[in-house]
């Protein structure tokens, strides 16, 4: 079970929005209302700010994550989901670190149309227009990045049409009310597959892994397990053009992890598809058993002890020769 104290351990993530905004501007809005970064070492005091003073120091800190470029580091009880950045303007997104990993490593190229295939509330697919912004400056303006969120629940896709309104991201994602194992895209060149999961990763104050209420433990893993395989399989074998697909849990079972990729991995080698090392930089990698050990540590994990992020898990698959381009 998850001890208490592992809450404390996680810490809040803001990420820059940039369709709004860009890392100066938010830095310079969250220094003028006395937050300090405090890699500087400096700390800046803004007196006519009341609520600044109920607060000890330690809420006012925030620092630069080394993994995710756009992405600012605040303390656990931080108050800056309540900042004008946030709720009003939008230029900062709250968005845990581990759900960043994807569109950080995903690494869409210019023109590239990515299905975003279960996509609500639709962090996966902001972030990766907002990357492409960040990454290319005017270059992507000239040749977007456009995505295809879908989501097959009613008040989820509802969800997912708002944050994007809401976000400013109408220009460049799409979404569709769809069931994702009964669509098919002839010409994305991207998946980002996050499919719903056991959710055991994530770390909450009153903490289930929501497995129990809905059937005992093994029941709805497999359950869970078949359900992601089918999706996977339906990402690498039916879309011809496609040649990255990423597939991401929050869970820290290996039956929704390393299980699934590995079972998929023997039906789809015949189509060219092979894992890739997926953010090499990052020390945590996917577990041996069933994988080998290429294969496993072509996988990221997180763990919540040392990443102070929720457990989280993403593989990548790449193909250099589709079916398509095989024709010609
Ligand atoms: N990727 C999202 C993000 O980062 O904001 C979180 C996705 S959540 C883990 C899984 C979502 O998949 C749910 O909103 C669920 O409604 C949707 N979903 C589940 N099965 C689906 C299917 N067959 N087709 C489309 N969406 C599906």
């Amino acid at each position: 079970d998850q001890p208490a104290w592992l809450a404390e351990n996680i810490y809040v993530y803001g990420r820059v929005n940039y369709v709004n905004s860009s890392m100066e501007s938010v830095l310079s809005s969250l220094e003028s209302s006395g937050y300090c970064d405090a890699t500087r070492g400096e700390q800046v005091i803004v007196e006519k700010d009341s609520k600044r003073k109920q607060l000890p120091l330690e809420f006012y800190k925030f620092w630069l994550d080394s993994d995710v470029s756009s992405l600012l580091v605040f303390p656990c009880h931080s108050r800056i989901a309540e900042h004008h950045l946030v709720r009003l303007r939008r230029e900062l997104v709250i968005q845990d670190k581990a759900s960043c990993l994807v569109a950080q490593g995903f690494d869409a190229q210019l023109g590239w149309k990515v299905v975003d295939a279960c996509a609500s509330p639709g962090n996966k697919s902001m972030h990766l227009i907002s990357k492409g912004i960040e990454q290319h400056g005017e270059a992507f303006y000239h040749n977007p990045i456009k995505v295809i969120a879908i989501d097959r629940d009613k008040k989820r896709f509802e969800l997912l049409n708002r944050t994007i309104r809401n976000c400013g991201y109408e220009s460049y994602i799409d979404t569709q009310k769809v069931d994702f194992l009964e669509w098919n895209d002839k010409e994305c060149q991207g998946i980002i597959l996050d499919p719903s999961c056991s959710g055991s990763g994530l770390i909450k104050r009153n903490w289930t892994d929501g497995l129990d209420e809905k059937g005992t433990r093994p029941t709805r893993l497999k359950q869970l397990s078949f359900f992601q395989k089918k999706m996977l399989r339906h990402a690498l074998c039916d879309f011809p053009k496609c040649c990255r697909v990423t597939y991401s849990t929050c869970s820290i079972y290996k039956e929704e992890n390393e299980m699934v990729i590995y079972e998929v991995l023997q039906q789809v080698k015949d189509l060219g598809w092979k894992l890739t090392r997926f953010l090499p930089q990052w020390p945590r990698r996917g577990s041996l058993d069933p994988l080998n050990r290429e294969e496993a540590a072509a996988c990221v994990r997180t763990d919540p002890k040392l990443d102070h992020t929720n457990g989280f898990f993403v593989a990548c698959f790449e193909r250099t020769k589709t079916p398509i381009s095989d024709k010609k």
